[in-house]
């Protein structure tokens, strides 16, 4: 069997934890393509050198999960180059044998429009950044301001914008608690499985 399920969305949605559920719920393999180019934007040196040497250790970091590598990975992933050299290994993951949870921003909509599922998980830039803080601490004025930046590079630039695909599935976070929101996803994929 080869099923997609494809989760966009802004920073600190709740994306990660909604594509592990499914993922653990169906047995499903997952990619958060975040690291990747977290990955590359901590690398330094030329962004599209390092996408091409990447390596799955430097997926391992510690520091992968800072807000300066988030600011990292959002510069790099604006570089044409860069997207263009990870998509193969993307589309090969979420098209493999096995069903496959991908998270990221362009998945629905570049990575794989083929895919069975498409989730768009979003929340207002304040629940964002609220959640965000809880993890990492410190300026809370900071955590949101970094937020809308990044959410601004993200949805503004030429090549792979983040935008919701025509036919995702829109799962806000604002209101709902996490473990509605993973029911909620848990039920469209479901609902989508082949039967038997
Ligand atoms: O999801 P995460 O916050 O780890 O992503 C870090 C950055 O990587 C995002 O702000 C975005 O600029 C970039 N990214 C992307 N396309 C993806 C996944 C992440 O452009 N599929």
């Amino acid at each position: 069997m080869i099923f997609t399920v494809a989760i966009d969305g802004p920073a600190a949605a709740g994306k990660g934890t909604i594509s592990r559920a499914v993922a653990k719920r169906f047995g499903f393999r997952h990619l958060d393509t975040g690291l990747l180019y977290r990955a590359v934007g901590v690398k330094g040196g030329d962004p599209a050198e390092a996408a091409r040497k990447l390596r799955p250790e430097d997926l391992e970091r510690g520091d992968l999960r800072t807000l300066e590598a988030g600011q990292a990975a959002s510069r790099v992933a604006a570089i044409p180059e860069v997207r263009a050299v990870l998509v193969e290994f993307q589309r090969r993951f979420a098209r493999g044998e096995g069903g496959a949870v991908v998270d990221g921003r362009d998945i629905g909509t570049v990575i794989c429009p083929e895919a069975e599922v498409k989730l768009y998980v979003t929340a207002s830039p304040e629940v964002r950044a609220h959640r965000r803080w809880l993890e990492v601490g410190g300026d809370e004025g900071r955590v949101l301001a970094e937020v809308r930046e990044r959410d601004a590079r993200d949805m503004a630039r030429a090549v792979s914008p983040l935008r919701a695909a025509e036919d995702a599935v829109v799962i806000d976070t604002s209101e709902l608690g996490i473990a509605e929101a993973v029911e909620l996803a848990i039920s469209v994929v479901r609902e989508r499985l082949p039967r038997g």
